[in-house]
């Protein structure tokens, strides 16, 4: 039986970058640019103001204190945007708002703080400057911020906002991405129902159908809900059969070794079967191969499976451990690694048959150190304990016992450390403890 890490090797060299497609630039927030981006303009565009004040030339106010102002003549007022660009003589001043592009001859800025404006009119002829500063002082440069020409942000990069606003700020208002991945869902049971419907004796509703597609969509792809497939090969390789034109097919349910199991038969017809059982816990049987597909133009193509246990923990974590990389790597992004920390366990875990142990807990920060502390019992068709959890401690192969006060390393669903209960008061923003 493979272990995680043969398994996910082997998933990912099933798996490409899709292809790129231009897109506006706000609806590229996580996704990944495709090419690299140069500007062809200068930021800023000329030397301007970094503060409001007044543009002087350094050398007229040497020596210049509270005590000893320096007169200066106001020739006028540069507001920012202002294309007005009188000369600064000698012996003369031009007041000067942030942003306003730096006048011909002056080489500095006076805040108007280190001067007397404040007691003078708005339009007084005069001012006196009650500090010596040197040349370039509040003085943002031309092309301070990037050069024209220059690259801004290279291919491969994630669009986070900073990198919206750097795009919007070079005018560009769509750039080529890796596509999202379009990826197919499909829960399996005969017992399964969706939630839409009144609930009949001795069924259940299709939680993994939902779970999954919200993975999906919190990882960058766009899910299709497919539904429900019976237990039987037909119905499932007639959803299959449905399903493609997409990325990459999930399904849940189905891949144990129980009678109705025909998830891994299904796929060597319709496909390849590549391997059905990894060492972890939850989600030992889980299927990967690669279905027969179909381009647009009707040519074919294989399109990644992913065939999910039908408990839903186990579902949810086979999900993080497989399809989540695969998702990111389709979307271009290159690093697949799941965000740890390591922890001190409050709780004794197990682990008793050589399978890498992912145990549902909850991480919060205590004196500056994260703790874990499981949710309760780990079984895997209990998926509240799923939604209590911020984190699976993972414990490796081979370790037997983790005592309580051991360092363990802590794989992070969400980086939230939490809402507080009902009946708890929330915290100021202030007294959170910074990570
Ligand atoms: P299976 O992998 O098909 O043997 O299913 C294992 C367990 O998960 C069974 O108890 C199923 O009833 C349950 N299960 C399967 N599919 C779903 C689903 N879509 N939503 C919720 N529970 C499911
Ligand atoms: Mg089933």
């Amino acid at each position: 039986v493979l272990s995680v890490d043969e398994a996910q090797d082997i998933v990912l060299k099933n798996i490409t970058t899709l292809e790129a497609e231009e897109r506006p630039i706000l609806d590229c927030l996580g996704q990944v640019l495709a090419a690299d981006i140069r500007s062809t303009i200068t930021i800023p565009p000329a030397d301007n103001s970094g503060m409001d004040g007044f543009a002087v030339r350094a050398a007229d106010i040497a020596g210049a204190g509270p005590q000893s102002p320096r007169i200066l003549r106001v020739i006028g007022v540069i507001p920012a945007g202002s294309s007005f660009r009188p000369e600064v003589k000698p012996g003369t001043a031009a007041r000067i708002m942030t942003g306003g592009v730096l006048p011909p001859g002056a080489d500095a800025v006076v805040r108007f703080e280190d001067t007397d404006a404040r007691q003078r009119p708005e339009d007084a002829a005069e001012v006196g400057i009650l500090a010596a500063v040197a040349p370039g002082n509040e003085v943002r440069r031309a092309g301070g911020d990037i050069q024209a020409g220059s690259l801004v942000l290279a291919k491969g990069t994630l669009i986070r906002p900073a990198e919206v606003g750097v795009l919007a700020s070079v005018g560009k208002p769509r750039v080529p991405v890796y596509r999202q991945p379009s990826v197919a869902v499909i829960a399996t049971g005969d017992e399964i129902i969706d939630v839409n419907r009144p609930l009949p004796a001795g069924r259940i509703y299709n939680s993994n159908g939902y779970s999954v597609a919200a993975l999906v969509r919190r990882y960058g792809g766009i899910p299709r809900r497919l539904g429900i497939a019976r237990d039987n090969e037909s119905t499932l390789a007639a959803k299959l059969r449905k399903a493609r034109g997409v990325d990459m097919v999930i399904t849940s349910g189905g891949v144990s070794q129980g009678d109705y199991d025909i998830v891994r038969r299904v796929l060597a017809q319709e496909g390849e079967l590549i391997f059905w059982q990894v060492r972890a816990r939850p989600g030992k049987p889980v299927v990967f191969g690669m279905l027969k597909g179909e381009n647009k133009d009707g040519s074919p193509r294989r399109v990644p499976f992913l065939g999910l246990s039908g408990n839903p923990v186990s579902a949810m974590v086979n999900f993080q451990l497989f399809a989540r990389p695969a998702i990111m790597n389709m979307m271009g992004r290159r690093n697949l690694h799941q965000p740890a920390v390591q922890a001190i366990t409050d709780d004794e875990i197990e682990n008793t048959d050589g399978r890498r142990f992912f145990a549902r807990a909850v991480i919060t920060k205590r004196d500056g150190r994260y703790s874990a502390r499981l949710t309760g019992p780990q079984g895997s068709s209990l998926l509240t304990s799923m939604a209590l959890a911020n984190g699976l401690v993972v414990v490796p192969e081979e370790t037997r016992l983790v005592k309580r006060g051991e360092t363990v390393s802590v794989m992070m669903l969400d980086w939230n450390e939490g809402e507080p209960l009902p009946g708890e008061r929330s915290q100021a923003l202030s007294s959170t403890h910074p990570v």
